[in-house]
């Protein structure tokens, strides 16, 4: 049968303590025994049904892992307060000092900071790659390397992973392969394809409101056994735990994911073709012209389509930022950094969310100054929006194909 990541959501069955059709959410912190007994054997092992404290399990936030195990087809997850937090969490859980990294060298700007400026004080290393380019990766494996980490579709040049090599090579060595899929979100199933470990920002598409910041980790029992253990686990020991009131909120917004997946997707696609058809430099997986297009209609989970995210180069970069406050001006979008709203955003990845890449690898990865990352909205009626895009190009006077004159003014 088809692995169906909406299928999946669908068919959990979760209902509230009085048959409420959204379960109830736990609003405690610690909860009590009938017996000390049974308290005491808690600390020694899980006990089905029995909760113990809210930052090692609470029954609203396992309703969300529960969910979120279903859409990637893991044994398990766990939530956690931030994205950051989940990444962070299996890579301290994963590594000791003298272990090694191997990383793409194209990740979201905060995790390339803590795995190039942070992770250094706890004497492990971390070797950039090519994530496109397997024998290098191979060739910078070595008896410490624990773990490669990559995202499925990345930040923010939107250069897809070959999730299936990679864990090929992870198998073969006998190391974790990480996949952030923050991005692509039913897209793509990183587990299904062979990840190890699938971790996710639920700030961005999952949520999709852009009213909090949370995380998740989808993976086998045994991880996330060993993430929540009392006295080893990193989740517990560090302590980034979703208050239970978000997280209801997240695992109601779940629910419609799929439907605001294939809008994102349609609306990006075409959103993606029109700049194109403009001359415009375009990155978006969904165009022939993207490098690994063949590689993503292999991977893909097709009816969600290729994702809502897309990069556009608009050079010089002073008429990038022109560019950007038009198309807020003609009610595009917002400027903004973050992803996955309902909602167009969109941000200047070189100056924010990749600033803390440097300028040099900046360039040697090919970020260009005036790159443009947008996440595309929900909207209804995307030929509208081209429109106002393409009203807000006319002004900054670069050079494009010709726009259709009903667009111009
Ligand atoms: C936003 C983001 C993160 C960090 O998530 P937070 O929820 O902001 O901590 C990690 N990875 C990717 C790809 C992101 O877009």
């Amino acid at each position: 049968m088809k692995f169906d990541p909406a299928s999946n959501i669908q068919d959990l069955k979760q209902f509230g303590e009085f048959g409420g059709v959204n379960p109830s959410i736990t609003d405690s912190s610690t909860f009590t025994f009938l017996r000390t007994d049974t308290m005491e054997e808690l600390f020694d092992h899980e006990l089905e049904g029995c909760f113990l404290y809210s930052r090692h399990w609470n029954p609203t936030n396992r309703y969300l892992a529960e969910a979120l195990a279903a859409m990637e087809g893991t044994e398990s997850a766990w939530i956690t307060s931030s994205g950051m937090s989940a990444i962070t969490s299996v890579i301290f859980q994963l590594c000791n000092s003298g272990d090694h990294i191997i990383a793409s060298r194209t990740n979201y700007g905060g995790t390339f900071a803590f795995l190039k400026n942070y992770l250094p004080k706890f004497n492990i290393k971390v070797s950039f790659v090519d994530i496109t380019d397997p024998e290098s990766i191979i060739s910078l494996i070595r008896k410490e390397t624990r773990l490669i980490y990559c995202e499925s579709i990345d930040n923010p040049l939107l250069e897809i992973a070959n999730i299936p090599l990679l864990a090929k090579i992870a198998d073969e060595k006998n190391i974790k392969l990480i996949v952030d899929n923050t991005f692509a979100p039913m897209v793509l199933s990183p587990a299904q394809l062979g990840a190890h470990i699938v971790v996710y920002s639920l700030t961005k598409f999952i949520n999709g409101k852009n009213d909090c910041v949370a995380g998740a980790i989808c993976a086998s029992k045994n991880f996330i056994s060993d993430l929540s253990d009392i006295n080893q686990g990193t989740v517990m020991l560090l302590g980034p735990v979703l208050d239970s009131l978000r997280a209801a909120n997240i695992l109601k917004n779940l629910h419609t994911l799929h439907i605001r997946m294939k809008q994102h997707s349609k609306n990006a696609l075409f959103v993606a073709r029109k700049l194109e058809e403009l001359g415009l430099p375009v990155y978006y997986p969904g165009l022939p012209s993207h490098p690994q297009y063949d590689l993503m209609n292999q991977i893909m989970n097709k009816e969600y389509g290729y994702g809502g995210m897309i990069a556009v180069d608009i050079e010089p970069p002073e008429k990038a930022k022109m560019f950007m406050e038009n198309l807020q001006k003609n009610n595009v979008g917002y400027l903004a950094v973050s992803l996955g709203y309902f909602k167009t955003l969109f941000s200047h990845p070189g100056k924010s969310t990749s600033s803390e890449i440097p300028r040099e690898f900046q360039h040697e990865i090919g970020l260009k100054e005036g790159l443009i990352r947008i996440s595309v909205g929900l909207d209804s009626d995307i030929e509208r929006t081209v429109k106002r895009i393409n009203i807000s190009l006319k002004d900054i006077d670069i050079k494009t194909n010709e726009i259709p004159d009903s667009d111009k003014t």
